[in-house]
């Protein structure tokens, strides 16, 4: 039995019992029906030949939302390489994942690659020489290799949905070609945007993705994923930018690099150690998994994972 099963039999025990779970996300039926009290949890090892430890609805499916804009950046730098941070900044936003109002300021440059205007560019580029599909099947063979899961693949659903509703993103999408920043057509880069985020994983899945964001840009003891320079400044962006505009929060009490989505998913990284993932779709008034997030919170606390020291 894996190091990690008795700590995470525990947290999904604890989580079990709490009252307050938050409302799903609500802009979409996919992800109101929901059931609150859904709650996963799995760790994944960076020695890859320990399979990742897992507790509660861990092998149940759930829509990845923005968590799939951390593998999107992955894609992009690998693209487009550091000529990508012309394009996007890498400063918090403060302000919600959906926001307008810093791009006219920062004339259609988004403040980092996390908040959706971010990702809505970190998909025109992933479009390069590329028809949407073959870009959408391009990130979908990126996290299928992370996981070692032929089988994950976009909710075709959650797609249909996010583009009917998806007014904001098409404004923000507007406002950046506008600006000039974007290369492609609006539909073509929302259509890939909103496949990305209707990619659905289980926790076990989306630990074992993230395995390579712990282990230095490798995964698998195979090629590596990216170098180690980069794996790190993704690790550095997920702390800084991962919860819009709670990642302070998520930092002050769970305190490692964090990447969230409505779908009431997170994947956290411990650097040198594991990745993990939580889900549980209520979601807190940030659009941040409720009991995810004190999940993350009491990991942390009984393991001593943390960044920045210890407890
Ligand atoms: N599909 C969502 C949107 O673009 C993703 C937001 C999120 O997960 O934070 O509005």
């Amino acid at each position: 039995m894996s190091r990690f099963q008795a700590t995470l039999d525990a947290v999904a025990a604890a989580m079990a019992r709490e009252t307050e779970r938050g409302a799903p996300a609500s802009y979409i039926p996919e992800l109101a029906g929901v059931d609150p009290s859904r709650f996963g949890v799995a760790v994944a090892p960076v020695d890859a030949a320990r399979p990742p430890a897992a507790a509660g609805d861990a092998d149940v499916r759930f829509s990845i939302q923005s968590v799939c804009k951390v593998f999107m950046l992955t894609l992009a730098l690998e693209r487009a390489g550091d000529a990508l941070w012309r394009r996007v900044g890498r400063e918090p936003s403060g302000d919600p994942f959906n926001s307008i109002v810093q791009l006219e300021h920062e004339r259609g440059v988004p403040r980092n690659p996390f908040i959706n205007a971010g990702a809505i560019v970190v998909a025109d580029v992933l479009l390069a020489d590329r028809t949407p599909e073959a870009a959408i099947l391009d990130v979908l063979t990126l996290v299928r290799r992370l996981c070692g899961d032929e089988g994950v693949g976009c909710d075709a659903r959650v797609a249909a949905s996010e583009a009917r509703t998806g007014m904001r993103n098409r404004a923000l999408a507007n406002f950046m070609a506008a600006e000039g920043n974007l290369r492609h057509p609006v539909e073509q880069v929302l259509q890939v945007y909103f496949h990305c985020c209707a990619i659905a994983m289980s926790c076990r899945q989306l630990a074992a993705a993230g395995r390579y964001l712990a282990a230095a840009g490798r995964t698998g003891g195979c090629d590596p994923v990216i170098t180690p320079q980069r794996a790190r400044r993704i690790n550095a962006l997920m702390l800084t930018c991962g919860h819009y505009d709670a990642s302070g929060e998520f930092a002050f009490s769970v305190g490692i690099p964090g990447k969230s989505g409505v779908g009431g998913g997170i994947l956290g990284v411990v650097p040198g150690v594991a990745s993990l993932a939580v889900w549980s779709p209520g979601l807190n008034a940030k659009g941040n998994s409720l009991i995810g997030s004190k999940a993350m919170a009491m990991l942390a606390a009984r393991t001593g994972w943390s960044v920045f020291g210890p407890l």
